[in-house]
Order: C-alpha cells, then structure tokens, then sequence
C-alpha cells in the first residue's frame, strides 16, 4: 500500500512541470505589442479599437452583432434590460452558477427562480416546466464549467411558453452543441472575458444577438446610444433618450482590453482544441476509477467543451466509504495535483441576497417586494442540486502526455488509497465556494 503524501507519504508529482502547462491565458509578443500600442497612443477610452474587435468577435460568435463590456456582470445586466425584465417578472436560472448569471435581475425589480442541475452540473430540462408562472420572462442558461446545456429541450420550452431566453457564456466561448456553436440558442447571450474566464482578455464582457431591438436597447443601457461617433440607434423608443446610458451606469470596455482580445481571437479555437484534446485524455485514462465520474461530453455528437472552462469531475463519496470531498482534495493537493478544489460555486438559492435583502429599503425582502409568489425559495426541492458533489482537476493547456499520465497517477493513487484516509476525516463538511478558490 502506498502512503499518501498527506499523511507523510512522498507526493505522486515530485517535480515541477513547465509553467507553460497550466498558464492561461497564453500571451505572446503580439499579445505585448497590441496593449503596448493602445498604451503608447493613450487610447485606453474611446472606441475605435473596441468596434474592430466587436465586429470580429461578432463574426466568430456567428451572430450578427456584438457590444463589448467593462465586466460580464455589466454585459448579462444589458442583456436583462434588452429583454425587458422588469417588476414583478421572474427569470429562471440554474441554482449552482456564479452570482453574476443571475443576481442583477433583483435592480430590475425581478426575482431570480432557481431551477435544479443535473449531473452534468447545468440546468436539469425536466425541472423547468416547475419553475414556470405566468410571470415568468426569460430562462437564464448557464453552460457551467463549459459543459453545453442541453438546448434541444431547453429550447422546446422557451418556445412553447413564449419566453426570452439569456445564454451565460462565461465558461465555453466557443463551445458548440450537436453541431451549433453556444451563444447562438438564445435570444442573447453574454459572457465575462476576465483574465481567468475561458476566452480571457483582462476584464471584460461581450453581449452577441441576431436582433437589432435587442441591440440597440442594449447599447442603450451601459453606452449611450453609439460606438463613440457612430450612432447606431434606429428605434424610436430609444431617440428621446440619447446622450444619457439608460441603465444610468456606464459600462465601456477600455481598449487595452479590446486590443489583447482581437489578438486571444485569432489563437482562441487552436488552443481550445489542444486544450480538448489533452482534457479528454486525462479522463480516458482515469474513468475507471471508482468515486468519479467525468463531466465531459461525446464530441462524436458534434458537442463541445471549447476550452474546458475549471473542468471538474462528480464526486461519488458513496463509492468512497463516504469520505468527504474536502479531505479528498487536501489529498490530492499533498500529492502536488494542481487545482484540486472542492465544490464548485455553493448553490445561489442558499445564499441570504435571495432570501432577505432589502435593495429598496421598502422594509421587505425585494424577492417578495413585487411578486407575490415565492416558488424560488423551494429549497426542499433544490436540495437536489446541492447533493451533486465535485472536484476540480488540473486545467492542461496542453497535450503533454507524460505530465497528464503524472497527474492521473496522483489522482488514481489517491482514490486508490482513499482509505487511509477516513480515519481522519472529521470535519465532513460539504466543499463549495461563493467565488475563487479559497473563499468558502
Ligand atoms: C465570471 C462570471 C460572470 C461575471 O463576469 P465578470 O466579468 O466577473 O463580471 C457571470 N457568469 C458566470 C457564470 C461567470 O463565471
């Protein structure tokens, strides 16, 4: 029996792997010499650099136009008020999701309602209908840890109840779904390009639509009525308005950001399908592990992860003499397994902003404020989601098949040895995060 490295056992990686191996995102000389020149030019405001990378980005995404953002969160909130959400409207989203997919809805006057995920960790289709009232505005879609949301009946449903559908695409830019690209389902989609997201230029945010309504109220709520001189506005809804951002909150991307973004373009679907490639062959090797199981998609189907966004694994503890995920990961951390987090994000419906804050000061929760329902405060039903257990393993950024073998070493010896580990497990306490890695 060999000793795991947590209880004083030598570490199954013990020795240091390249930086390049996990380094994202890649930057180059070109990467360097774009932000050099924006800086040089002192061109950090403005637009010019930002509507050449829109247009291209809109190109790519397939969608006919795109506005970029200072942040993902600014970009999804444009996204709710190009819809329309408003008082009193409801709009469904996955319960396990950052806080940025959803929390915004609560400035409109709406209430996030909280669906439950499945063991792919997105949205569970069969529990969508449940959600559904006759306030009901939108679906928000979340394609988590850049696994694509099951959009076949997703979509069935949006259309048979006639609702507007928001696609968060912060984790699989670029992500495809039986053979149509993600980002291209929904009404809208948006998306966070912050330096750790998939594609990542700094921080950032894009919105991409087909429809010129949803466009121009968009660009209306965080940028005016224009791309710097060029007004873009048409619609006469929107005229009387100009020269004042509708959300009364701007939110213009800098330059620096757009000027490394057109660069991230040009290399972003070489390297994901590298990233593809060296991802599913670390699951192809330790699938057979008792304990877990791979989030990952059959690519034969057309489907894909794009750049596998944090990929995680399921976490079986049953199949593990019940041994919490946390002690797990403080394993497979000993054992120099890179990344090894517990959990994911806690799930949203948990979290007391949905439950008591006050955003109006009208001496009432906002959740109940304008709607007299409460169908997201279900958490009998949503314990479901909070029961899905995971870990996250190392991200490769490359097809480097020694060091994957290395690492599903580690991993494979610690399931494995799992046992000398129950003894001290004490704490048993459920993994999760609100943000980041270390919050919890
Ligand atoms: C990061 C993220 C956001 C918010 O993006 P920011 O750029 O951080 O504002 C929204 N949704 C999801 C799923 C995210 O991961």
């Amino acid at each position: 029996m060999e000793r795991l490295a947590l209880l004083g056992g030598t570490p199954a990686v013990n020795k240091q792997s390249d930086d390049s191996l996990f380094k994202w995102p890649i930057f180059t000389q070109e990467d360097e010499d774009a932000a050099m020149d924006v800086f040089r030019r002192n061109r950090f405001s403005g637009t010019e650099i930002t509507e050449k990378f829109q247009e291209e980005f809109a190109k790519w995404q397939g969608r006919e136009y795109a506005i970029a953002y200072c942040n993902g969160t600014m970009s999804l909130t444009a996204a709710m008020f190009a819809i329309g959400l408003g008082v009193g409207d409801e709009i469904i989203c996955p319960t396990k999701t950052y806080w940025g997919s959803v929390s915004q809805a609560i400035n409109f006057g709406a209430s996030a309602v909280f669906c439950n995920i499945n063991e792919t960790l997105t949205m569970d289709p069969n529990d969508l209908e449940r959600c559904i009232t006759n306030k009901t505005k939108a679906i928000m879609v979340v394609h988590y840890f850049g696994y694509p949301c099951d959009m076949d009946p997703i979509m069935a449903i949006a259309k048979k109840h006639n609702l507007k559908v928001i696609e968060d695409l912060s984790h699989a830019q670029g992500g495809m779904y039986k053979g149509k690209k993600l980002g291209t389902f929904g009404d809208v989609a948006a998306m966070s390009l912050m330096s750790g997201k998939s594609f990542a230029c700094g921080e950032m945010g894009m919105l991409v639509t087909d429809d010129r309504k949803l466009y121009e109220r968009a660009m209306a709520f965080g940028h005016y009525e224009r791309n710097n001189e060029k007004y873009i506005t048409e619609s006469d809804e929107l005229k009387p308005y100009f020269h004042i951002a509708l959300g009364g909150m701007k939110g213009r991307a800098n330059q620096l950001c757009s000027a490394i973004g057109r660069v991230q373009l040009k290399y972003y679907d070489d390297r994901c399908k590298e990233i593809r490639k060296a991802m599913n062959y670390f699951w192809d090797i330790t699938e057979d592990l008792p304990g877990i199981r791979a989030i990952r998609v059959d690519e034969k189907e057309g489907s894909n992860m794009a750049g596998w966004y944090i990929p995680h694994g399921l976490y079986v503890k049953e199949e593990l003499n019940g041994l919490s995920v946390k002690r797990f990961c403080e394993a497979l951390r000993a054992e120099g397994f890179v990344g090894a987090w517990d959990g994911g994000n806690f799930c949203l419906h948990t979290h007391p902003f949905f439950k008591t804050f006050d955003l109006f000061g009208m001496g009432m929760p906002t959740r109940i404020a304008f709607n007299e329902r409460d169908v997201r405060l279900d958490d009998e039903h949503l314990k479901r989601s909070e029961e899905y257990e995971c870990f996250s393993i190392p991200w490769f950024k490359h097809f480097d098949k020694e060091w994957i073998e290395i690492y599903a070493g580690a991993l494979r010896k610690v399931v494995l040895n799992h046992e000398q580990l129950l003894e001290s497990d004490l704490e048993k306490k459920q993994g999760g995060r609100w943000y980041g890695t270390e919050n919890a």
